[in-house]
């Protein structure tokens, strides 16, 4: 535990995060960020859209939208019925427990090692009766193991009836959004969306710092495509990539240890089609420019039975930390139409595109048509506005009246039966409807957070430090005047002002010897550091140092922002150094 033990006093002592209301004793699931700590998490959320959104943004596209949602949604999304885990209470202190959690790990100190993942109530209370367990903090008996509902519940406005719950993922305001959002992109397919943002999971007794949370971030792409074609366009570009993969043959078998696969290979055995493919590809390459290289992960297959209720075939990607073991970073998740049908069919909204038939062909199409007599009757010289509004909601009164109501609400009219008449058609045509089939990559930006942190602590010759990538460093460069000397010191803040203007994030220290100061920045993973000496003044030369090697060079310093920027795109220190014709010091 020597990196994990590490880590934890450097997190302290540079306050990257802790606890949140801790003045109050703080409460399990919450954590705040300190300054660093939001450095690194902003830089993690642009290397991710660097990685899976900019250069497919003629397919994928990015929204935002809020954290609270009406109830409908997860009535049709299946979270109000299926979003559960199991709880189970002890009936003297009354301590409530995650019962499948509980089981494991008073097993495991029996030296009985199970898995619990997607057991049944029936089979954790089997388990709990056969082994006698017992409420690990008062020895009292425990009740019977009974569903919890992790979502969150609130009020919307001033009324008690009006329920609204926090997202428990971000995927849910795509889905709800969907026909704008294909009406954005012109009704092309294959489309993504992606969305970057808090959720909030109601967990029953989370532990494990950042790995178990109540609130966190998530990065998720809902990636809508034709099931008749699931070709990624881009998948050329990933094929060769490996991605190691337990597939659930090989889990159902008890095997743990992964085939180290290239994509085009995960996809020619059936493991994964084209898109689920490409995003698994793509995360063992992000998490692997992060600092995790692949014998640490695996994208572990999900049994019929563990899997979310919404998936028809699923992997975690799973990341080896030294603190908790295999810990899951991302998702991939197969949904099918199962979340767009649900909010068709509750909402009445049409949730399809189109796809373009080989040949045309017939079809009976249901259509409406306004009663004119009937809706001057009602409206009077609003006639024209309400018949445009019965006309753009087309499918959703149709789909009223056929459900048997009598009224629909469109915008302000109320459409009664009588104000419509609806006549069946043949007609021919080579377009056919179709709900799209979801592929979603979710990574956890908390979790990943905590696993770049967990890699990149290093512990050489009596230092430790952060070996951070320079692409998600906190911060970029520190500038130290050698002494405080006045003119040192004007140098130094015209070069932070120069840096900062280039949008470099820059720390400034000239308290404390040189040598505690370059420990400093190299505690908190900042690549370069800056120099000014006695030379400075005479000549306008600097020297920057490397974090890892601690070698230095002599730059101008009108060279330092293009050495920082050389660095901060992946240059190594001597590829930049080589470049700007530094010299050695
Ligand atoms: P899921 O929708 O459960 O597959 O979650 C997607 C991703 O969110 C996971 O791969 C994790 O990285 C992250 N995640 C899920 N639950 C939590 C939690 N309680 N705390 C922190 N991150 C989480």
């Amino acid at each position: 535990m020597r990196r994990a033990e590490l880590l934890e006093e450097i997190v302290k002592r540079r306050l990257f995060y802790w606890p949140s209301a801790e003045i109050y004793g703080g409460v399990a699931g919450f954590y705040d960020y300190g300054p660093l700590g939001l450095a690194m998490r902003r830089n993690i959320v642009e290397k991710w859209r660097r990685t899976f959104v900019l250069p497919y943004q003629d397919v994928i596209v990015e929204v935002e939208t809020p954290i609270v949602m009406p109830e409908p949604v997860f009535k049709a999304s299946g979270h109000l019925d299926h979003f559960t885990d199991f709880v189970v209470a002890c009936t003297k202190c009354g301590r409530r427990y995650r019962a499948d959690h509980l089981v494991e790990e008073e097993l495991a100190k029996r030296g009985v090692k199970i898995s619990t993942e997607g057991m049944s109530a029936e089979e954790l209370q089997r388990l709990i009766n056969e082994h006698k367990i017992v409420c690990p903090a008062c020895g009292g008996p425990l009740g019977g193991v009974e569903r919890f509902n992790l979502l969150f519940k609130t009020t919307i406005g001033p009324y008690s009836e009006n329920a609204g719950y926090l997202r428990p993922e971000t995927a849910q305001g795509i889905f709800v959004a969907f026909p704008r959002l294909a009406e954005y992109v012109g009704r092309r397919h294959p489309f993504g969306v992606a969305q970057i943002g808090r959720v909030a999971r109601n967990e029953i007794s989370p532990r494990g710092g950042l790995i178990r949370l109540r609130e966190f971030t998530q990065m998720e792409i809902e990636l809508f495509f034709d099931p008749q074609n699931p070709k990624c366009p881009y998948f050329a570009e990933v094929e060769n990539l490996e991605v190691p993969i337990v597939p659930e043959e090989l889990v159902a078998k008890g095997q743990a240890d992964p085939l180290v696969l290239t994509a085009r290979e995960v996809v020619e055995r059936g493991y994964a089609n084209e898109w689920m493919a490409f995003f698994m590809a793509l995360a063992a390459k992000f998490l692997k420019e992060l600092g995790v290289p692949l014998e640490r992960q695996k994208f572990l297959g999900k049994l019929p039975h563990e899997r979310a209720h919404y998936s028809a075939k699923s992997y975690d990607q799973m990341v080896l930390t030294e603190r908790f073991g295999w810990v899951e970073v991302s998702g991939h998740a197969y949904r099918t139409d199962y979340d767009l049908s649900g909010h068709g069919k509750l909402s009445g909204h049409e949730m399809t595109l189109e796809r373009r038939l080989p040949a045309p062909k017939e079809v009976e199409v249901v259509r409406l048509y306004p009663n004119p007599g009937a809706v001057r009757e009602r409206y009077g010289d609003k006639m024209g506005e309400v018949i445009k509004a019965m006309k753009e909601n087309e499918s959703v009164i149709l789909e009223a009246f056929r459900s048997g109501r009598q009224v629909v609400v469109v915008g302000p009219y109320a459409v009664t039966r009588d104000m419509v008449f609806i006549k069946s058609e043949r007609r021919k045509t080579d377009l056919e409807k179709f709900i799209p089939h979801v592929v979603e990559p979710s990574f956890g930006l908390d979790r990943i957070f905590y696993v770049l942190l967990e890699s990149a602590v290093v512990e050489e010759e009596g230092r430790v430090y952060l070996r951070l990538p320079p692409d998600v460093a906190p911060v970029n460069v520190c500038i130290l005047p050698i002494v405080k000397r006045q003119d040192y010191v004007e140098i130094g803040r015209r070069l932070v002002r120069r840096l900062a203007a280039a949008g470099f994030s820059v720390v400034y220290d000239d308290e404390g010897t040189i040598g505690s100061r370059y420990a400093s920045c190299d505690e908190i993973g900042t690549p370069l550091a800056v120099t000014i000496d006695e030379k400075t003044p005479v000549d306008g030369t600097v020297t920057i140092r490397d974090r890892d090697t601690k070698r230095q060079v002599r730059v101008g310093i009108d060279e330092v922002a293009a050495f920082v920027d050389m660095v901060k795109r992946g240059a190594s220190f001597s590829e930049a150094a080589e470049a700007l014709k530094a010299a050695p010091v």
